[in-house]
């Protein structure tokens, strides 16, 4: 990790200190995904076979796993089953609780209005397989899309599936699976091909081609709708003094191991702390078997030495972190200067795994430094909110003139004329009564 003095650097090199991951904006990227997508329209299943076979080694006769498949699923360990299960009863409580309550009220006498809510009819999930199985993923996305009562759940990963991937997808009611990755993944949602049923709204994290295509297809109004840029992970740990500098070190490398192209930030008031953390990294790094992953991911990442806790906080929501950990003295003071994360951890007993599986918070966060904008995915992703209007004729005669001159206002006639013609209507009928 390079290591910064905050106050030293001129405000452009603390623009380069909080500049993400090069490899996240590779150039050629757009091109190179917007080719794979320009593929799978043309070609369908077809693309998706040998794009498997160019980028995952899959040598695949179908997309759809088999039976033996399916039965797979079910020999997985017991003690796998049971944490699948305690996570997704979590998961179900917190996103359960977000339902939102039918509202309908008067505006005034007669004029009644209202706010309905409900599912996107086909979601598509994608579910990172690249260098992990993301089971957790599976339980992140199909758990609010089964809440909110989506009638088509279809999910991609990449080939190889993971037996506990499809294990969890048959727990959460996903209606159908199929072994794709990457950006002909996303393609394939968003168009549809022989086999992959074309959705409405994909969902899901993704490397930087995943990342990528889903803003494509989403730019396209032939394509599909999209949760979220939710690229390559990232973490930002402010730590004091106090802080335990093995949490801190087991924290950053959690997110280093993602990818190569994650980023880990330490910001802290206490050199003493970003030492001993630098050492713990160093110590814990060389246990891990995904060691040369996090190595590189490290060397995109740093350590930011500030003055106070308060100037952490600045430094942090300025790179608006998708992972915020906050290990101080003084943690609920520093979480109420928090504007921009996707997920909070708080304390020394919170790491940032809980989240990232069972707590019942989603993982399904903004990257890039969205977070100023970008909620993490909630059940209302999944939903459509639409209003509705109902007046009566008492209600329309107490609105009437009003409507009618904003509409003369704007030299809208029609628009005026549409009132007036019910107004005159209502009145002949009183006038015969
Ligand atoms: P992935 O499934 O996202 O990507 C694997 C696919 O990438 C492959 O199937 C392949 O099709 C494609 N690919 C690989 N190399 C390619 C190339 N050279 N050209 C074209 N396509 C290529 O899995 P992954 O790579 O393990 O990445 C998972 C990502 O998800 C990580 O970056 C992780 O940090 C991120 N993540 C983010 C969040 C979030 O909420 N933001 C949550 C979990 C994971």
């Amino acid at each position: 990790m390079q290591q910064v003095n905050w106050a030293k650097l001129s405000p452009a090199e603390q623009q380069q200190a909080l500049a993400r991951n090069p490899m996240v904006s590779a150039e050629g990227l757009a091109d190179v995904v917007a080719g794979i997508i320009a593929k799978v329209r043309e070609q369908g299943d077809a693309a998706l076979l040998e794009l498997g076979r160019q980028f995952d080694s899959a040598e695949l006769s179908a997309l759809t796993p088999s039976e033996d498949d399916w039965a797979a699923a079910e020999q997985i360990p017991s003690a796998l089953k049971a944490a699948i299960e305690q996570a997704i009863a979590n998961i179900r409580s917190f996103h359960a609780a977000q339902r939102l309550s039918p509202m309908a009220l008067e505006t005034q006498p007669g004029v009644r209005c209202e706010l309905r809510v409900e599912a996107i009819d086909k979601v598509g999930l994608y579910v990172p397989g690249g260098s992990a199985p993301l089971i957790s993923t599976v339980l992140m996305l199909a758990v609010p899309a089964q809440i909110a009562q989506c009638r088509q759940v279809v999910l991609t990963t990449p080939a190889p599936i993971d037996p506990a991937i499809l294990y969890a997808a048959k727990a959460c009611g996903v209606t159908q699976v199929i072994a794709a990755g990457g950006a002909q993944a996303v393609a394939a949602l968003a168009y549809g091909t022989e086999s992959v049923a074309k959705v409405d709204k994909i969902f899901g994290p993704g490397n930087r081609f995943v990342t990528e295509a889903k803003r494509q297809v989403s730019q396209d109004a032939a394509g599909a709708a999209i949760d979220m840029p939710a690229g390559p992970s990232e973490v930002l740990v402010i730590a004091d003094a106090s802080a335990n500098p093995a949490f801190v070190a087991s924290d950053l490398l959690s997110q280093a191991e993602h990818g190569e192209d994650s980023q880990v930030i330490l910001v802290s008031d206490s050199q003493t702390l970003i030492d001993s953390a630098q050492v713990e990294i160093a110590s814990q790094l060389s246990q891990l078997p995904r060691k040369a992953i996090a190595e590189q991911a490290l060397a995109q990442s740093r350590s930011i030495l500030v003055d106070d806790l308060a100037q952490a906080v600045q430094v942090s929501n300025a790179y608006a972190p998708e992972h915020l950990i906050i290990q101080t003295q003084l943690d609920q003071s520093v979480l109420a200067q928090v504007r921009a994360a996707g997920s909070v951890f708080v304390g020394p007993y919170t790491p940032e795994s809980v989240g990232d599986y069972a707590s019942g918070t989603n993982h399904v966060l903004p990257t890039y430094g969205f977070s100023k904008t970008v909620s993490s995915l909630s059940l209302a992703d999944f939903q459509r909110r639409f209003t509705v209007q109902s007046l009566s004729a008492q209600g329309l005669q107490n609105l009437g003139e009003c409507v009618m001159t904003l509409a003369d206002a704007e030299g809208l006639d029609a628009h005026k004329n549409a009132v007036a013609i019910r107004l005159a209507s209502l009145q002949q009928t009183v006038e015969s009564q």
